[in-house]
């Protein structure tokens, strides 16, 4: 049996370890007009002071920490997700989280199902309480404290850049990724900042990309594909993640670092190609 490569999975957490935006759950059970406000505010705001403004909003309405704790067990975290968790765990991977929405939320989530221990970071926004019970959410960046990410990677269809000025996902991946000598990055996204991550891995390296999400619509355009060195995987169900770690993590006397997936999931192996970097 030959030794596994050393592997750094990186997970983006909306849509992609759960099958919802956390965000939009917590308004969607709690406040639907606030739920609604959010598809018109998001075109005019920074994600996370837009959730922070709504945010300020619920007490008022006298929703409280435990009414929000309670939405937060209702979130579909499906079971083939948690074993796949342990599965890469149990197999040496170093499993981390870089996600825009916020450590309260994060936590929260993880400590339900009982998976936080199974993580070496968790990198996203601040989250946390006052004592009049009221959720904040700080940029993970913030203003005239941080050195700005200054992201470059562009999204050629909206000629705007990938990430948002409070956390540019691709220099984190980065970062994380220069803390050991890693053989292997596994990197599972969704969103349109997922993009410039998947920019920073080598053609040893594997972006599982869920199906029917914007990083699926920039991915299969071809001159951002160009921009990505890894092997791409289409993924739909977190049934979907768990066979693609069974297949990355097991044993095999192979010198693949990546094995297919089976069933009709959408396979493309992208050609290498100059990147785009931050
Ligand atoms: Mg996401
Ligand atoms: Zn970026």
């Amino acid at each position: 049996m030959r030794r596994l490569p050393k592997t750094l999975v990186v997970f983006d957490f909306d849509w992609s370890m759960i099958d919802v935006d956390s965000d939009h759950f917590i308004f969607e059970k709690l406040a639907k007009d606030l739920r609604e406000k959010m598809d018109i505010m998001e075109n005019n705001m920074v994600w996370t002071d837009m959730v922070n403004a709504l945010l300020s909003e619920l007490p008022a309405r006298g929703i409280t920490r435990s009414d929000i704790d309670q939405v937060l067990t209702q979130i579909p975290f499906r079971p083939a997700m948690v074993r796949a968790l342990h599965l890469a765990h149990s197999a040496g991977a170093d499993l981390r989280i870089l996600s825009d929405a916020n450590t309260y939320t994060i936590s929260r989530i993880l400590d339900n199902h009982g998976v936080r221990h199974l993580f070496t970071e968790v990198a996203t926004n601040r989250g946390y309480w006052d004592h009049n019970d009221r959720l904040w959410v700080e940029r993970y960046l913030r203003l005239d404290v941080d050195a700005p990410h200054e992201c470059k990677t562009v999204n050629g269809k909206t000629g705007r850049r990938s990430c948002a000025p409070n956390l540019c996902k691709g220099k984190e991946l980065r970062r994380m990724m220069n803390q050991n000598k890693y053989e292997r990055v596994v990197f599972i996204g969704d969103g349109a900042n997922d993009f410039c991550p998947s920019c920073q891995l080598s053609s040893n390296d594997v972006v599982l990309c869920r199906a029917g999400r914007v990083l699926e619509t920039i991915l299969t355009q071809p001159r951002h594909a160009a921009q990505v060195k890894a092997q791409v995987i289409f993924w739909n169900f977190a049934s979907d993640i768990l066979q693609a770690f069974e297949n990355l993590f097991q044993s095999v006397e192979s010198d693949d670092s990546v094995v297919a997936l089976d069933r009709g999931i959408v396979l493309s192996t992208l050609d290498a190609v100059s990147v785009t970097t931050c």
